[in-house]
């Protein structure tokens, strides 16, 4: 549904479409060959502003004319009996020997289409229910046809999310033998055939994140495309579930870490679901200052992430400190032009940046503000924090109204943001810019996170709850430190750890420059040098695509 190509392109809202971009650009660098299938997503997600403290959604809006170019291909799809028809758009994304990895947009906007159906594409998780659906087909029936019409000959089909699993459904159709070669009550559909040929990656074990719609939604919008009893089979008996669906038609399943490989077969039942952990495009979340060090210490970095693990041994430690000052001054010069707060250089920096929404628990931190204020008293830091609340998510939204409350409570106490419109860019200055990214999600619900990873690659270690690929990345001391132990849902056992770990570990050792800067190479040499998306992207060629 989503892939992040550039900072400017609104063709993403956050990780999932970030890690679709990661993907390709990987598989350009590797030249591995694929196509990205997307929206065009012109009106994007939203812009964010704040306005006395709460969130306001500016519209977005982009022209995939000054982006991409137009292919001459139209596909359609049948949406409430009506012919809606399809334009597709061709980016490349570049590889760094020049491979050219083709991502297209699939665009309703065309003079053909009512002015209703022109809008399908336009607005990234927006409207209803029947608008997702509508959407759902656009990207995986027709998606499906349109490669075929631009020539695609594709071998293996990977769903990234479940938003894309009627694609399957279109190759049911493409598979069906003949009414007349059936015997009594066969299928015509090869069932065997097209699962062989699909492959579904789950992203997260929120039950928001996972797609259902009514049959009598589906048969108004959809119509009646594949046989019903066999659909219900395969997508569930009461309503369609797009995860189901993309279960049951792929052979391989996995999960973005391997704790959440254990949760997801634990909310499905029967389905073996493998862990290939996600991870970063180096050379895209690499900021420059410490890029350029990469390049002088350890050149090769960028095609060959795994040479970071040298980086403890190669990396001199006054460059480190300067190249980290450097995108630390770039981060607090955005952060006064945005909110026109000032931050002081010489003091260890918190950063907190995501989607804003309950169970990544943005409040934690802030659960006990005399506690914090205290700690603040005796080791001074400060705070910044970013991210954008869905806008029907109330919840969020309110904990976006809690955030700047706690801001304007702590000042003269403890200097603390709120930056703008989270976006790519703005992502970079922030992993790269603080001295501690911090993450304080409710386990098991992190699926993997990936800033932590891009935070790792610029140096920066993570202060993180034991969830998702922190599990896997985090060596107490070495690579970062752990918020509690990783159980389901202690929210003050949590807090007081993450105070602990505050107040007796993380801020003393920042007072320690040689101590602090073997944390900071630790994070490059044992984190970054294996949660980057070129190890990723090798997997799932060997583990899925070749299966
Ligand atoms: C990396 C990134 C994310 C995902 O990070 P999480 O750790 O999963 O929250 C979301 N939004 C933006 C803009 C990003 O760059």
């Amino acid at each position: 549904m989503e892939i992040a190509l550039e900072s400017r392109i609104p063709t993403y809202s956050g990780g999932l479409g970030i890690l679709a971009g990661d993907t390709l650009r990987s598989a350009a660098d590797l030249e591995i060959p694929m196509v990205g299938v997307t929206l065009a997503s012109r009106r994007g997600y939203f812009l964010q502003e704040i306005n006395n403290g709460s969130q306001v959604e500016r519209r977005e809006r982009w022209d995939p004319e000054e982006h991409a170019q137009a292919l001459p291909a139209k596909g359609s799809v049948t949406i409430e009996g009506r012919t809606v028809w399809i334009s597709a758009w061709l980016y490349v994304i570049k590889g760094m020997g020049g491979f050219r990895q083709p991502v297209i947009l699939l665009d309703t906007d065309v003079a053909e289409n009512t002015p209703e159906d022109r809008k399908i594409t336009h607005h990234l998780y927006g409207g209803d229910q029947a608008y997702r659906l509508k959407q759902e087909i656009v990207l995986g029936i027709g998606g499906c046809r349109m490669l075929r019409s631009l020539g695609f000959n594709v071998d293996v089909y990977h769903l990234n999310e479940g938003h894309s699993a009627l694609l399957t459904l279109q190759l049911l159709l493409r598979s069906a033998y003949p009414r007349e070669s059936l015997m009594p009550g066969e299928s015509p559909y090869d069932i065997f055939g097209v699962r062989e040929r699909c492959h579904f990656t789950t992203h997260t074990p929120i039950e928001a994140g996972q797609d259902r719609f009514s049959y009598d939604l589906v048969n108004r919008i959809m119509g009646n495309i594949i046989d019903q009893g066999v659909l219900e089979r395969l997508a569930g008996s009461n309503e369609l579930n797009m995860t189901r669906l993309a279960l049951n038609m792929s052979e391989y399943q996995n999960g973005v870490a391997k704790r959440h490989a254990e949760t997801s077969e634990k909310l499905f039942p029967g389905y073996r679901v493998s862990a290939i952990t996600n991870g970063v495009h180096t050379f895209t979340w690499a900021n420059s200052p410490l890029a350029k060090l990469f390049d002088n210490n350890l050149p090769g970095w960028a095609s060959e992430p795994e040479l970071l693990m040298r980086a403890d041994y190669e990396l001199p430690d006054d460059e480190l400190w300067e190249s980290h000052n450097q995108a630390k001054s770039e981060l607090l010069r955005n952060i006064y032009r945005l909110t026109s707060v000032e931050m002081d250089p010489e003091l260890p920096t918190l950063g907190y940046a995501r989607r804003i929404t309950p169970y990544k628990r943005p409040d934690l931190l802030f659960s006990n503000l005399d506690r914090l204020r205290d700690i603040a008293r005796r080791q001074p830091f400060q705070v910044v924090l970013a991210g954008k609340a869905h806008p029907r998510d109330e919840a969020g939204k309110r904990a976006i109204e809690f955030l700047h409350q706690t801001i304007s409570e702590l000042k003269g106490d403890i200097t603390m943001a709120f930056l703008p419109n989270y976006n790519m860019a703005s992502a970079l200055t922030l992993v790269s810019g603080v001295d501690v990214w911090l993450n304080t999600p409710q386990p098991p619900l992190e699926a993997s996170g990936t800033s932590g990873m891009k935070a790792a690659l610029n140096g920066v270690p993570n202060l993180s709850v034991l969830d998702g690929w922190w599990i896997e990345g985090h060596i107490e001391g070495v690579t970062g430190w752990s918020i509690g132990n990783g159980d389901a849902g202690d929210y003050a056992r949590d807090a007081d750890s993450l105070y602990d770990k505050l107040d007796q570990v993380v801020l003393p050792l920042f007072g320690q420059r040689d101590e602090w800067l073997k944390v900071m190479k630790g994070t490059i040499s044992r984190n970054a040098s294996l949660f980057h998306s070129h190890r990723m992207m090798r997997r799932y060629a060997a583990e899925a695509y070749m299966r």
